[in-house]
């Protein structure tokens, strides 16, 4: 059972500031993901939160209590690491119960702590395996089970599955997912894949520079992202952003063409006047193949079928890279000049400096 809160911390390494005033609640039992791109500062606030780094500012809570100055083994949080070198000569079991021996824990409830964890990491059957003998995902389990015996409040996981295939992580994040529900502790994990993030999390921090964009459910960030880097860094695939320079303000309307499309956004005007340039984003997801030449105009390059959907790629709009997910069955090939409607109650837009357009309520949008 633990809250975990985090206050105006900043960090610098010399000159370099890499966390710029985070301030987070996050909830007891909650599930909440780091993400964003490679050195945007999401491990060292992890290693702040767990006492391994200092903060050069700011406060970190744990259950209301503050820990700023408290030793990471006083602090009742348990990190994984994504790299989980396992002692060759170690079985599974003495792995596992490797804290507890530190610990002095008596052997009758050492056996019961690392038995529990086993059973919960389905590894009962390995516990006197060694690391040579287990697979990659099984691995990482051990490792985990390292950290459950602690009874830890809050786990922290650090890319735990990075280096594990593909194939492996799909089946870890469903594995970690149960863990939490399981277990029922407060976690917070950090990974720079969006669909990470998208599926194992209650709560996601977008990370970007040091400094938090945006702090929400992840359904919440694809539906409502307040910048265009949420935008665009979650959805699978990208969103697509057009450059407008013809908006048009009309009554409480705004509008741009895009091709020979006029079309009307969800979006409320506030400060943005006729002329304004305003990003346009569309999601892949939210358009359809025109079946009368209407709509926006696509040269298409490259075509991946993924079974039930169609991805396709080239430029449109001016946009070198567009893409458009179609229903798998849609007969498209490489060279062909295709027409797509876009769904204009789904698109997004951004003003100059990348800041969201406040959405229209649901009733108002058209
Ligand atoms: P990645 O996804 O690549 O692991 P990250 O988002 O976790 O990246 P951090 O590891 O937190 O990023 O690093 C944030 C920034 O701080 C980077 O620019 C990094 O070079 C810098 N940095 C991290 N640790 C140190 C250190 N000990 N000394 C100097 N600079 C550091």
């Amino acid at each position: 059972m633990a809250t975990l809160k985090l206050e105006n911390i900043f960090k610098s390494f010399g000159e370099t500031e890499v966390l710029k005033d985070i301030n987070l609640s996050i909830d007891d039992k909650g599930f909440v993901v780091f993400v964003g791109p490679s050195g945007c500062g999401k491990t060292t606030l992890l290693r702040i939160i767990c006492g391994l780094e200092e903060a050069t500012s700011g406060k970190v809570f744990i259950d209301e209590e503050d820990v700023s100055n408290a030793q990471p083994v006083d602090r009742g949080i348990s990190m994984v690491f994504q790299s989980y070198a396992l002692y060759p000569h170690l079985s599974v079991f003495e792995y596992i119960a490797f804290p507890l021996r530190v610990a002095k824990i008596n052997e009758a409830e050492l056996k019961e702590r690392v038995d529990r964890a086993a059973e919960i990491l389905q590894l009962t059957d390995r516990l006197d395996f060694k690391p040579g003998q287990l697979s990659g995902g099984q691995r990482q389990r051990v490792a985990i089970g390292r950290s459950i015996v602690r009874n830890p409040r809050v786990f922290l996981f650090d890319e735990p599955l990075s280096n594990l295939d593909a194939a492996l992580r799909g089946d870890m994040r469903v594995e970690l997912a149960k863990l939490h529900q399981n277990l029922k502790t407060t976690m917070v994990y950090v990974t720079h894949d969006q669909i990470e993030a998208m599926t194992m999390a209650d709560k996601i921090v977008v990370l970007n520079d040091g400094v938090v964009q945006q702090f929400g459910a992840p359904m919440e960030l694809y539906h409502h992202p307040t910048t265009k880097f949420v935008a665009g860094f979650i959805g699978h695939p990208k969103m697509n952003f057009l450059k407008t320079t013809n908006t048009v303000v009309d009554g409480n309307e705004l509008k741009v063409n895009i091709g020979a499309e006029t079309i009307s956004l969800p979006v409320e005007i506030g400060e943005t006047k006729s002329g304004d340039i305003i990003e346009l984003g569309i999601r892949p997801e939210d358009l359809r193949l025109s079946s009368d030449n209407q709509g926006l105009s696509m040269n298409v390059e490259v075509v991946e079928h993924i079974g039930a959907t169609v991805i396709i790629y080239g430029p449109a709009a001016g946009n070198d890279d567009f893409c458009a997910v179609l229903p798998g069955d849609t007969l498209i090939h490489p060279g062909e000049t295709i027409s797509l409607l876009i769904n204009s109650s789904r698109c997004h837009a951004f003003n100059s400096q990348g800041i969201a357009l406040r959405r229209k309520q649901v009733a108002e949008v058209s």
